[in-house]
């Protein structure tokens, strides 16, 4: 199956971003993942009441 990032033809995985399913391969999945992580913080501390 081809992965919905970078249409490689890998293995790839079920991942459920905000809702929507995607098919990610390995490391599509762990930038994807890094990415949210970031958002995340980001939003976390945007949202801190501590400001
Ligand atoms: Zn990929």
């Amino acid at each position: 199956m081809n992965c919905e990032r970078c249409s490689e033809d890998a293995s790839v995985s079920h991942h459920d971003v905000d809702g929507f399913a995607y098919y990610l391969c390995v490391p599509c999945a762990e930038e994807w993942d890094a990415v949210r992580d970031a958002t995340t913080v980001i939003d976390a501390a945007g949202r801190s009441p501590a400001r």
